[in-house]
């Protein structure tokens, strides 16, 4: 089976960080407090699914394992991640009560595993689902300043996501003070994840930024950043391309096409 890696912010759903509860009286919605730094007041964030999210993961789900790949913070992205797996389980129709629920994502990978790359911002390193990560090298030799996630409470509550508004962090240079840890947490991630996958051939990334994966373009389909359009389809028109792509020997033979495809339209 093929692993789909899928991307949580503008992907799958949409937040909006308040520290201000009172303003959090819309219908629509869930709100999570979610507690980034253990010195600050929890932050209240208001969680948007996007329309078709739970069926397109009950869905794929029996297509592919599913794994999700986060630019955003551990302590954000897990408490997101659980409310949407509990609402996306609790509609699966094929389930049998007396069989165990399986969890939706067999794994999650969070900023940590990202590599920080100046003038871009962190791009998703998928050569750790197949044990193969990306050297420094590739990047210029800037590693991540934020792999220790409890540092940059900031960041987060103003961008818990994006690659590219991360600017806070652009200014860093040379070796972050926390590199030690983050070596750490990066060799923990590794070896934790060994089994994903042996092969980027058997690998697909949706994401609604092509930095994220620009280290491995031929892996990656690009969807269109959803904030709030109700009408929206993009996930249930991703379903033909990934049911075909579970036939593909090599999924970077058919995704490289649209590479070619962009590179004409320029
Ligand atoms: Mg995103």
């Amino acid at each position: 089976m093929k692993t789909l890696v899928l991307d949580l912010d503008e992907t799958l759903i949409h937040s909006l960080s308040r520290h201000n509860s009172s303003i959090l009286t819309k219908n629509k919605g869930v709100t999570l407090e979610i507690k980034v730094n253990n010195n600050s007041l929890p932050t209240l964030y208001r969680i948007y699914k996007r329309p078709y999210v739970d069926e397109f993961l009950n869905i794929v789900k029996h297509w592919f394992n599913l794994v999700c790949f986060t630019a955003s913070i551990k302590e954000y992205a897990d408490p997101v991640l659980d409310y949407l797996e509990a609402e996306v389980l609790s509609k699966d129709k094929t389930a049998n009560s007396r069989t165990p629920r399986k969890k939706l994502f067999s794994q999650r990978f969070y900023r940590n595993a990202c590599l920080f790359v100046d003038g871009k911002g962190y791009v998703k390193d998928l050569g750790v689902l197949v044990g193969q990560p990306v050297s420094r090298d590739v990047t210029g030799g800037s590693v991540s300043p934020d792999l220790a996630p409890l540092s940059s409470s900031g960041t987060l509550v103003n961008s818990p996501s994006s690659s590219s508004s991360s600017s806070s962090n652009t200014g860093s240079t040379g070796t972050p003070p926390s590199s030690d840890r983050c070596e750490r947490s990066r060799s923990r991630s590794r070896s934790k994840t060994r089994n994903v996958t042996n092969d980027l051939s058997k690998v697909i990334i949706v994401d609604n930024s092509p930095v994220s994966y620009s280290f491995h373009k031929e892996n990656g389909i690009m969807v269109e950043g959803w904030i709030n359009d109700p009408d929206d389809m993009e996930l249930m028109n991703l379903l033909p391309l990934l049911n075909s792509l579970r036939f593909t020997s090599d999924v970077r033979n058919v995704l490289s096409l649209k590479i070619g495809q962009s590179a004409f339209r320029e």
